[in-house]
């Protein structure tokens, strides 16, 4: 396996694979461990987690780097990314007992009866590049603590993040078969899914990858959750504060270089506030960084592959070639690396890929309309429902608005973001089940009813 850096186009280092001999093993070692792993108090695997967030606080401008290297990413967001690891890590070491505590429930006045939250065993994460190391650490802290193992197929292309996450997890302490990193390609998923030893599995990225375990899974009968792709509507109401949600607006679409499934990607406008609203997201655009995202002052580092930012060049040609009007960027810049500049696409046809397609790149697609109500309706138009955010000055109206959004998360005056505390994921082809928080640690537990009589 390769890791190419996207800024350069070098070779940062190459892998071997591993073999069918080495995942046979890797699976015998995960469904033996679980037994002891699963048998520790909870305490115990709670310290192994604080642990591993002291290593990730320690280990941040390594981790950052590394990174940065392979998926382009600028360099200050991955620094944030491990910290905010470090922080899912040290949020499930203090709430994972709490949240995993029996729940007992009254039945017959000479019964005790209870639900406790028993692991599974070992689930596999099937995970994507662009946030490779906080989608996999919001996997793996509260499963690991809740006493299940886990087993990593990471994108082909960050097979450094990969490794990197197995050994910081391993230096703080967990044991070697508790968490382990499987160097395979997707072609390889459908065996591990069908193992017997393997009990459940999740993934994060596309919708074709998402249909695909999904169906491996639904024949061997296995729980899954997926947490795919996402188009999500940013609705301006006409009393929004149009500077502040411009700058906002910028941020939330061209974050992580534009690669994230909870970016703004259709900007919904009231009639009332368009002219001046787009006028503003423009400048902010326009403003932006693009460059090497080793240097802490960019803002927008290259796309993570030559072949991803082909793609995305080709959403933008087909919305333009439907109608759309080109109002910034559009362009691959001309230096070397997959570098995609800031676009603004406005007068968007409903039908057009930039509308109805996860433009995964930063690619804002702005759409004009009357009222509340065609906002709404426009804003939920959609085959994905992942997040969605409103802007207003009347917080009661906000809220009215995102309840009645068709999505998982829904924000008023605040873009879209993934938080420990509150749980994150989708409706529609944006997949299913819920991480994080409370709801998050439940999802791959066995809730055992227990009657004693
Ligand atoms: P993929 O969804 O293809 O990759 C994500 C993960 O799934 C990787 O580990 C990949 O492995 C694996 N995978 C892919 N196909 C299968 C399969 N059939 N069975 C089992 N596992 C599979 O993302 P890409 O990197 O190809 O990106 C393509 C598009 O996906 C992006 O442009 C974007 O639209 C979307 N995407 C969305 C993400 C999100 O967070 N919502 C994250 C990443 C991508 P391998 O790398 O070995 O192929």
């Amino acid at each position: 396996m390769e890791s190419v850096n996207p800024a350069t186009g070098d070779v940062i280092a190459t892998y071997d694979g591993h073999d069918r001999a080495a995942v046979e093993s890797a699976l015998s070692d995960a469904a033996e461990r679980f037994e002891s792993w699963a048998a520790r108090p909870i305490q115990e695997r709670c310290r192994l987690l604080e642990r591993t967030a002291d290593l990730l606080r320690e280990r941040v401008d390594e981790y950052a780097e590394l990174m940065t290297r392979e998926m382009g990413k600028p360099v200050d967001q991955a620094r944030a990314e491990v910290e905010k690891c470090a922080w899912v890590c040290d949020y499930y070491a203090e709430r994972a007992p709490e949240q995993l505590a029996d729940e007992v429930i009254g039945t017959e006045a000479d019964a005790r009866t209870l639900v406790s939250y028993e692991p599974l065993g070992p689930v596999l994460a099937v995970m994507p590049w662009n946030f490779p190391l906080w989608q996999v650490f919001r996997f793996a802290a509260p499963n690991l603590v809740a006493g299940n193992v886990g087993l990593l197929k990471h994108a082909s292309n960050v097979p450094g993040c990969a490794l990197a996450i197995e050994e910081v997890l391993h230096d703080a302490g967990v044991p070697e078969g508790a968490f382990t990193t499987l160097l395979i390609g997707s072609d390889r998923v459908d065996d591990v899914i069908a193992d017997g030893r393997v009990r459940a599995v999740t993934l994060t990225g596309s919708e074709p990858a998402g249909r695909a375990v999904a169906e491996t899974a639904g024949r061997e009968l296995k729980k899954t959750v997926l947490e795919l792709g996402g188009s999500d509507p940013f609705v301006v109401l006409d009393d929004a504060p149009i500077a502040e949600t411009a700058e906002k607006a910028a941020y939330a679409r061209t974050q992580n270089n534009g690669q994230s499934c909870i970016a703004a990607k259709r900007f919904v406008v009231h009639t009332d506030a368009y002219d001046e609203f787009v006028g503003a997201f423009a400048s902010e655009l326009d403003a932006l960084t693009v460059g090497d995202p080793t240097d802490e002052d960019t803002d927008v580092g290259p796309q993570a592959r030559e072949d991803l930012m082909r793609e995305l060049h080709d959403q933008v040609e087909r919305t333009v070639e439907a109608g759309a009007t080109l109002s910034l960027g559009g362009e691959p810049l001309d230096r070397e690396g997959p570098y995609y500049p800031p676009t603004l696409l406005t007068d968007v046809p409903v039908d057009s890929p930039a509308a109805t397609e996860e433009t995964f790149g930063p690619v804002a697609a702005v759409f004009e309309v009357a009222d509340e109500a065609e906002a709404l309706a426009l804003a939920n138009d959609t085959s994905f429902g992942l997040g969605a955010s409103v802007w207003t000055d009347d917080l009661d109206r906000g809220e009215r608005f995102a309840r009645r959004f068709d999505a998982g998360c829904c924000f008023v005056n605040e873009y879209v973001k993934s938080d420990p505390r509150v749980p994150f994921g989708g409706v529609k082809n944006s997949g299913y089940g819920r991480e994080l928080s409370r709801h998050g640690i439940r999802e791959f537990v066995n809730r055992n009813t227990i009657w004693v009589q």
